[in-house]
Order: structure tokens, then C-alpha cells, then sequence
């Protein structure tokens, strides 16, 4: 779930998502972010669904 950036209202699901993965940090640990892309007011956007260290 992801809130619009423009009405400030709930978007129940993706039309779409995927993973991707971030740079290392200083332990060399990369965090594996689960993005979404909603639909909402006539725009999309995209929201991160979760961080992961992978
Ligand atoms: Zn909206």
C-alpha cells in the first residue's frame, strides 16, 4: 500500500513491481528494495514496499 503524493489518499496495489537492489553501505551490505508502481489521480508513481539486506 502507498499513499498518492498528490491527494494524500491510499493506493491498495501495484500495477506493478519489482526489485531492485541499492549501493553497499559501509559494511558492504546491499539493501534489496522492493518497489511498486501505483496508479492514482491520473498519474503513477512509484513507493518503496520494503527494504531487504541481501
Ligand atoms: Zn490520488
Amino acid at each position: 500500500m502507498a499513499k498518492c503524493p498528490k491527494c494524500g489518499g491510499n493506493v491498495a496495489s501495484p500495477r506493478k513491481q519489482w526489485k531492485m537492489a541499492g549501493r553497499p553501505d559501509r559494511n558492504g551490505k546491499r539493501t534489496e528494495l522492493t518497489i511498486g508502481l501505483f496508479d492514482h489521480c491520473g498519474k503513477s508513481f512509484r513507493a518503496v514496499l520494503a527494504k531487504r539486506k541481501i
